[in-house]
């Protein structure tokens, strides 16, 4: 992120749209761009770029990207999806973009399929994987037709039916499969369950054939990675099909190709955690069944003055437990997102404004941590910065709950006043109560009655603070908090002599 000019924020940007002025150049005509037009708008004054097929003017965008003038210019007069897609791939730029549309792309000529289905067969352990990843360019309409009928034999779904239920079963072949890896939304007769399978996701997809009621039950057979998704018929009627497919329906694609998918959630109770944040509880809809991971995020979504925003949060629990004898469940019900509130924030400000019962958009769950790097670990050091804090609460509660090769956690809690910091009670009484835990709080602004250490991210405290309980033991040391602290403290951390490997930063 980079500072904006000012009148340059998001909301200046709504209201630059939905002021009728021309913003593409082209009155309002939508036209066809060949890569060789789009390829002649590569400056600032005159920059177009294509996402997904579709092509924007965003001349008049530039000192409006949060990114800066910089990032936007490196896809100008290009496809910049795979940039896009890097980068921010759930910033809503349809919605937002809308007034800066100049047409399509020129269709081009279709190349050879994708990899996916030879990904498919791959996690179906019908294929090596070295054949797969060699063969999957080249491959001839006679060899895309077998490798689909092989998909489509190793990696489905089935379907079947008693007098009031209706059982759909996917064979994932994954052995560590659980309740987290599989999403699935049943609203108005649209059935959607996603299946994570490391960076891929399978989907079902259907508009059933008929009405079912709102519960929905999800069986795992982990070790087989059987999966059942049990709906209850509305009616005792024998069903002659599922349904009808819908767009995504029997695919196995990379994660990232996926559009997020959005439900919506109702908010249930707000409760203050300290002068400027709270604890946004939200209850999903009935036919919904979704596990946030730990680590990961959500985004949410609302529409601002006629433009859909969305932003990334991290779900808490709704308290740091401190009996650590039951590994902590997820009701699967309930999502609690801690939040501050900026007085100038766009998004927090409408956040604020919703009333208890009113609906949220809220996406599937995202994010690169891997739950398998602390159960490797000996040491494992949080560095957060205020709603930083926010990753290391379930990060925490599953260290000290299910990991015990830990010999040590700490939590090294960057805030800029006493009043700042997050659940200080709950983390004081938990250090209390826990050994191998350890909470050290510094603050960047104090008043003068503060005891406690001060200062801001820096090479002397981390060296200070962060060290091996042992000379050689295994560390992880976990980081998020404003851009610039992440990123500080990253390079402080490497000069210490902590490879990348030791390191997971928390970032978009
Ligand atoms: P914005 O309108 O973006 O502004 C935020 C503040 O910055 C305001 O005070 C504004 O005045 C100021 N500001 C805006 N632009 C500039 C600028 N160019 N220069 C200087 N100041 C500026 N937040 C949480 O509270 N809890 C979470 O759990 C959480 N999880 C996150 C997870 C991820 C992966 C990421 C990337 C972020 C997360 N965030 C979280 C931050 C969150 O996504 C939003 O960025 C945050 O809520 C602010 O949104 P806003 O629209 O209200 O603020
Ligand atoms: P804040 O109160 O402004 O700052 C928290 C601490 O970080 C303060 O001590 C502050 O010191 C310090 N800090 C701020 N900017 C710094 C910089 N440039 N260099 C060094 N130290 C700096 O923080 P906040 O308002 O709660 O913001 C939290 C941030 O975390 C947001 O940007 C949010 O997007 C991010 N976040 C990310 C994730 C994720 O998963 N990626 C999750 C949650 C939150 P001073 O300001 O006094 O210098």
């Amino acid at each position: 992120q980079v500072p904006l000019k000012p009148g340059r924020s998001l909301m200046d940007w709504i209201r630059l749209t939905k002021s009728g002025k021309d913003l593409t150049g082209l009155k309002g005509r939508l036209i066809e761009v060949t890569e060789d037009e789009l390829s002649k708008h590569n400056k600032k004054e005159d920059c177009w770029i294509g996402i997904r097929g579709f092509v924007y003017n965003v001349t008049p965008y530039m000192e409006y990207h949060p990114g800066g003038e910089d990032e936007l210019m490196k896809a100008a007069g290009t496809d910049g999806t795979d940039l896009f897609d890097q980068v921010h791939r759930w910033v809503n730029y349809e919605s937002m973009l809308k007034e800066c549309l100049v047409g399509r792309m020129a269709v081009k000529p279709i190349g050879a399929p994708k990899a996916n289905i030879l990904m498919a067969l791959l996690f179906a352990g019908v294929l090596p994987e070295k054949k797969v990843l060699a063969s999957s360019k080249d491959l001839t309409p006679r060899k895309y037709i077998f490798f689909s009928l092989l998909y489509f034999l190793f990696y489905s779904y089935d379907w079947f039916q008693t007098e009031s239920l209706i059982t759909i079963v996917i064979y994932t072949k994954q052995k560590d499969m659980n309740a987290e890896l599989v999403i699935v939304d049943c609203q108005d007769k649209q059935l959607r369950g996603e299946i994570i399978i490391d960076d891929h996701s399978y989907l079902v997809e259907v508009d059933l054939d008929h009405a079912v009621s709102e519960d929905v039950a999800v069986n795992i057979a982990e070790k087989v990675g059987k999966v059942e998704i049990i709906l209850n018929k509305k009616d005792d009627i024998h069903w002659k099909m599922l349904g009808q497919p819908l767009e995504g329906h029997n695919t196995f694609i990379k994660r990232t190709d996926r559009g997020l998918f959005y439900r919506k959630c109702k908010l249930v109770s707000k409760t203050e955690v300290t002068h400027d944040t709270k604890l946004f509880c939200l209850m999903l809809p009935k036919g919904t069944h979704l596990c946030v991971p730990t680590g990961q995020h959500i985004y949410l979504k609302q529409i601002i003055a006629g433009t859909e925003v969305v932003k990334p949060y991290t779900p808490v629990l709704p308290f740091l437990p401190l009996d650590f004898k039951e590994p902590p469940r997820q009701d699967g019900v309930h999502i609690y997102l801690m939040i501050k509130i900026y007085s100038h924030g766009l998004f927090t400000q409408a956040l604020d404004q919703l009333q208890i019962g009113d609906n949220i958009s809220v996406s599937n769950p995202e994010g690169s941590f891997k739950k398998s790097q602390v159960q490797t670990s000996e040491d494992l050091l949080l560095l957060a910065g205020g709603t930083g804090f926010t990753p290391m609460v379930k990060l925490l509660n599953f260290a000290l709950t299910e990991v015990s090769c830990l010999r040590t956690v700490k939590l090294i809690f960057f805030n800029k006043t006493e009043d700042d910091i997050l659940w200080r009670n709950q983390l004081e009484q938990l250090a209390l109560k826990h050994e191998r835990f350890e909470v050290q709080f510094i603050l960047s602004q104090p008043s003068k009655d503060w005891v406690g250490k001060q200062g801001k991210i820096s090479s002397s405290l981390l060296s200070e603070f962060v060290k091996r309980s042992r000379r050689d033991s295994k560390v992880l040391i976990c980081i998020c908090g404003p851009a610039p602290f992440t990123e500080q403290g990253v390079q402080y951390l490497k000069d210490l002599g902590y490879s990348q490997e030791e390191i997971h930063a928390f970032t978009a």
